[in-house]
């Protein structure tokens, strides 16, 4: 376990996590995957152990922790089982956003259940018409009497139709085209108005439960407004955007690292009948493992050093963010695809845990903030451009 550079509190919380990953993900990631069906009893056991209320106050008995803690649990998680991993990632970025602002009532009826393991929560940003422009809500909400109205879809909801509640991004009627107007509204489960879309049959991600949502003219109590009007931006960029990129990077880490043990335990393990020797005898395979680790350890040391930055509130840690999902993206796709050509024919078997692993990386580059728009910003800070 990667830990020597992380404080106590946070190797405590990683042991729990490998803990968990060993004994309850681990053993159902394989079935997830071929059911595609959303691990309930693994999210049950990361509410039951704590985890689940990372970024919950202490003074509500939660760990308090910020990015860096996110990164690192996030890895251990996704050892076992990228899907549940990956919707315990959007429960943490959700679980922030809410916490963020959060008014009495708010804490009462999101947080502390959060930190007594009662509530799984998740992002709804994407949209069907926008895609990849996650920032740019069409879903629209107005002021009814005594509640907010919202219309629109979303799409790919982590944990749709499972968690308990969402963290929807909308904007009022008429302000499409001001980035100033991105709004989020806590949207509980039993919410009238939701309409679920189809189940979620992903190529890998398969127990994400990404669905989509139609919002029939759903009513949201106004308690329920995220912040206050007019500090939106604020959340893109002081919460949604580190803890959205931290969350996945952390995750994206975690395959890879799975991808490389399985690879290394078959070249250990796999003996040839012609020679008697294992394939770790032979050379070239040598290298191979070689750069797949020197990546790996390298893309982890950028997604912590970004974490440390956002978390310290350096004015640079937007690049460092926007750097570590990219360069994420690229070790996972490289990392497992050197996994599958080292475990040969078996890896490449239907039901290989390689496979799944490799399927499952593919997402990398397509979830939001896609690699094409994390270069794109990257490249006009670094030139000094505005960002969009
Ligand atoms: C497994 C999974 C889980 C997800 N979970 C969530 C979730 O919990 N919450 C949530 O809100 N969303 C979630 N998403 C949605 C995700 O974050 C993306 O928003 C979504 O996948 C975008 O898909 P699209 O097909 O609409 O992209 P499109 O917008 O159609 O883009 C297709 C491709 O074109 C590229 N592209 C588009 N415009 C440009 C441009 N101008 N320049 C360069 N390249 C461009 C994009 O980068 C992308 O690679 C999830 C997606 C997946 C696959």
């Amino acid at each position: 376990m990667p830990t020597s550079d992380l404080d106590p509190a946070i190797v405590k919380l990683c042991e729990l996590a490998a803990d968990v990953a060993g004994r309850t993900l681990a053993p159902v990631a394989d079935e997830i995957d071929q059911a595609a069906a959303w691990p309930s009893a693994s999210m049950a056991v990361l509410a039951q152990t704590g985890l689940t209320a990372l970024h919950m106050p202490r003074r509500i008995n939660g760990h308090e922790q910020g990015l860096l803690a996110l990164a690192a649990v996030t890895e251990e998680l996704a050892v076992g089982c990228s899907s549940t991993a990956m919707c315990y990632a959007m429960h943490c970025v959700a679980s922030k956003v809410l916490e963020a602002k959060a008014t009495p009532d708010q804490e009462e009826r999101f947080l502390a259940p959060i930190a007594q393991g009662r509530h799984i929560t998740s992002l709804a940003l994407s949209e069907p018409g926008t895609g990849a422009y996650f920032f740019l809500p069409r879903v629209q909400f107005r002021s009814g009497e005594d509640s907010y109205v919202l219309s629109g879809e979303k799409s790919f909801i982590t944990s749709g139709g499972h968690a308990d509640s969402y963290v929807v991004s909308a904007v009022p009627p008429g302000a499409e085209l001001d980035p100033g107007a991105f709004t989020c509204l806590a949207v509980e489960r039993d919410a009238p108005g939701l309409e679920w879309g189809p189940e979620w049959r992903g190529f890998g991600m398969r127990g994400n439960s990404s669905r989509g949502v139609v919002l029939n003219d759903a009513r949201v109590p106004r308690g329920n407004l995220l912040g206050a009007e007019g500090d939106q931006l604020w959340y893109v960029f002081e919460v949604i955007a580190p803890y959205f990129l931290i969350a996945m990077s952390g995750v994206y880490v975690g395959i890879a690292r799975a991808a490389l043990q399985s690879a290394i335990a078959h070249l250990q393990e796999r003996r040839h009948s012609h020679t008697g020797d294992a394939l770790s005898a032979a050379p070239p395979l040598w290298h191979d493992v070689a750069e797949a680790w020197t990546e790996l350890e390298a893309t982890r040391r950028l997604v912590r050093h970004a974490a440390r930055q956002a978390d310290a509130g350096a004015a640079d840690a937007a690049l460092h963010l926007f750097a570590a999902k990219a360069r994420v993206a690229q070790m996972v796709n490289s990392v497992t695809e050197t996994a599958m050509i080292l475990t040969g024919g078996r890896g490449y078997g239907e039901h290989s845990a390689i496979g799944r692993l490799h399927r499952d990386a593919r997402a990398a580059n397509v979830m939001a903030p896609t690699s094409h728009l994390l270069k794109t910003w990257l490249g006009r800070s670094l030139l000094n451009l505005p960002l969009m």
